[in-house]
């Protein structure tokens, strides 16, 4: 899958809405600021509201005398980060979901205001002081974690430096926040334009030929978006296409970020350093389940001996499609992948992925993926009518447990013009035990059904749907904790597309799509074997695939973990492709200018494999033959869900697999094109 792909199944940050939902009723009405007239003030009023919360909450806080206590101390700090918090969910979402663009550009500004607040109490002297000074002796394990993990991302801010040394930090981070924001745009600014013959299309999907008529040049123009450029280098027959294509690709934003990013490379390592860390890779892991910069070096070299025999024999697979148009050729560009993989797909597996689209209307692929899960996780849902909200197609949801209503969801998912154009989940309340509901919204972009239109889902939609629905699943469930500083998903970051990549794998049994996956025009199931071809079809590649991202994650670790004046951003992305990848990289590119997560993941980049690891060696402990026999989704939700942030991600994982993680269940994942379709066994030694 190209990063495109992965792009869009992020889990982009929490967000938040103005709601108080009583554990005891979940029928509360709804802020008059989602009716569907803006406005703004009303808007404003409850953001300033929670921020003015927060404030006399750290204000409390610090008045007290005499001997600090979880009641005097913790209580109201936790409190200010409930405040602030719900102030930030609300401004993210609005910015993303409201259909007004000058509601969204208020928003914008509040968004601002409440990272503010949030910075203005990590750089708190007297705050960090009154937290250290708790006596938690007898408080219980999640309480002490809560505390130890606060006081841990103090320190990670500088808040016990001297005063010097905390006023460069500021200014640093200030710095950092610009460079980084600047390589972002220079991104989404950097689109370049290839001018084609019409006909190089050959080949290319019959819509996306009628959607790129000549010009009066009589040349076709293919940006390098996606939407545009993605086709082409999958379908397109004209290699010098894709070869132009792709360098123009891989050359967006260059030579405009060189200076930027070197400059956030030197901001960055000055903050690590200071903080008296030696790498900004260092400094960036110490808050993470991996906890230093070299675990990052050792997991590349595990994923790479687990990846490479099978990323071998998959190499060998294309070479012998490249061979039958060029007998002589010896190797395969990076560019000539995505089309020799989908050639193989078509030859090998008998799978066009149009074949299963009428399979997928979203109707029932919606009401599949709530089934599933009421099964799964032993929950129902119930939905909520005439619910004011931003949009009028979105839909208001309650989560009942036993009986009790224990959170509630907003399913917003299609597109509309303004609105956040991937998909994400976003928190709209941390759940806090008796107090208040976890609440969050699914920000999607699927196809709306129509009277006329069943509005049929791509298999990445519906792959979406479940990976978006287990971040969400993971708020509720894990919402029901004492403090909202460690509710749902408020835990160490490189976790937290585990329990989504993990449900994502529900697509592929052939039992949980019996369910739902029902020909819209003759109600027929999806057919047994068009199962079988779909999941070989997906499966093939996976070793390349993860030989590529592992090539990425080497990247993002390598240009971190130096100092920056010695660091060669052309010659680290060439090496590191051609260590870790069989495909020859196409010279004169600098794909680095234009690799987004090194500004927002800068390190971490490592976190999509590393809970991929997690999530199939999780996955495997599920009876592949019914997923819903035994223990194993009781106790997935008791020992993995429901402790949200409330102890390290590492006892989540040992607690739920009676060990450590390990490449086991990766190396199941990625050969299970050649052991034939969804696993059937648990291997060796599970
Ligand atoms: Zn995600």
């Amino acid at each position: 899958m190209l990063l495109a792909a992965r792009l869009a199944i992020i889990l982009c940050l929490p967000i938040f809405i103005a709601v108080v939902l009583s554990a005891q009723n979940a029928k509360v009405s709804q802020p008059t600021v989602w009716a569907s007239k803006p406005d703004v003030a009303a808007f404003e009023k409850i953001e300033n509201d929670r921020l003015a919360a927060g404030q006399r909450a750290i204000d409390t806080l610090l008045a007290v005398k005499g001997p600090r206590t979880i009641e005097n101390t913790l209580a109201p700090f936790d409190e200010a980060v409930h405040q602030n918090n719900s102030a930030g969910y609300f401004a993210a979402t609005t910015t993303h979901v409201h259909p007004d663009a000058n509601f969204r550009d208020h928003a914008t500004t509040m968004l601002t205001k409440a990272t503010a607040a949030q910075t203005a109490i990590a750089l708190n002297h007297e705050v960090y002081n009154a937290l250290a000074a708790l006596e938690l002796s007898k408080a219980d394990a999640a309480t002490r974690y809560y505390v130890q993990r606060q006081l841990l991302q103090f320190r990670l801010a500088g808040v016990d430096k001297d005063d010097a040394t905390r006023a460069r930090l500021k200014k640093l981070n200030e710095q950092s926040t610009e460079e980084q924001s600047m390589f972002d745009r220079n991104i989404a600014d950097g689109q370049k334009v290839v001018d084609a013959d019409p006909s190089e299309l050959e080949g290319l999907p019959q819509d996306y030929i009628d959607r790129h008529k000549p010009g009066a040049d009589g040349k076709v123009r293919i940006t390098t978006d996606y939407p545009d450029s993605l086709p082409v280098f999958s379908f397109a027959k004209s290699e010098d296409l894709r070869r132009r294509l792709t360098l123009a690709f891989n050359t967006r934003a260059y030579p405009k970020n060189q200076e930027v990013l070197s400059s956030l490379l030197k901001t960055r390592y000055e903050i690590a350093t200071l903080l008296g860390y030696t790498n900004w890779a260092d400094y960036n892991a110490a808050d993470k389940m991996i906890a230093k910069g070299h675990n990052i070096a050792d997991f590349i070299q595990q994923v790479d001996d687990a990846s490479r025999p099978l990323a071998e024999r998959e190499f060998q697979m294309l070479l012998a499609e490249k061979q039958k148009t060029n007998p002589g050729a010896k190797e395969i560009w990076d560019y000539e992948r995505a089309y020799l993989s989908e050639s193989v797909r078509r030859s090998r597996y008998d799978f066009d992925s149009q074949s299963v689209r009428p399979y997928f209307p979203f109707m029932q692929v919606k009401q599949g993926i709530l089934d599933t899960a009421a099964d799964l996780f032993h929950v129902s849902f119930q939905q909520e009518m005439n619910v004011p909200s931003w949009d009028p197609s979105v839909e208001t949801w309650v989560v009942v447990d036993s009986g009790k209503p224990i959170g509630r969801f907003y399913l917003d998912m299609h597109p509309r013009p303004g609105k956040f154009s991937h998909a994400e989940m976003s928190a709209v309340l941390d759940g806090i035990r008796g107090k208040q509901l976890p609440e969050a919204i699914l920000v999607c972009n699927f196809p709306e059904p129509t009277a006329t239109d069943s509005g049929l889902m791509d298999y990445g939609d519906v792959q979406t749907f479940f990976h978006e629905f287990g971040h969400l699943m993971h708020h509720i469930l894990g919402g029901q904790q004492q403090w909202a500083g460690v509710s749902g998903i408020a835990m160490e970051s490189d976790f937290v597309e585990a329990p989504s990549q993990m449900l994502e794998e529900w697509i592929r049994s052939p039992q949980v799509l019996a369910k739902f996956a029902h020909h819209y025009k003759t109600g027929e199931p999806i057919p047994a074997d068009l199962v079988v071809r779909m999941n070989r079809a997906s499966a093939f590649g996976r070793g390349f695939w993860t030989a590529r991202q592992n090539a990425l994650t080497a990247i993002s670790y390598d240009i971190y973990k130096t100092k920056p004046d010695n660091v060669d951003l052309d010659q680290v992305t060439l090496e590191d492709n051609r260590k870790y990848t069989l495909f020859t990289p196409l010279p004169e590119t600098h794909m680095w200018a234009s690799f987004g997560h090194l500004g927002g993941y800068s390190s971490v980049y490592y976190t999509y494999l590393w809970d991929k690891v997690i999530a199939e060696d999780f996955f495997l402990q599920f009876d592949h033959q019914n997923l819903l026999n035994g223990d194993a989704p009781m106790k997935y939700r008791r020992i993995v869900l429901e402790p949200g942030g409330s102890m390290p991600a590492n006892d989540l994982v040992k607690n739920f697999l009676g060990r450590p993680q390990n490449m086991t269940a990766l190396q199941h994942w990625m050969s299970e094109e050649f052991d034939g379709g969804a696993p059937t066994t648990k291997p060796a030694g599970q």
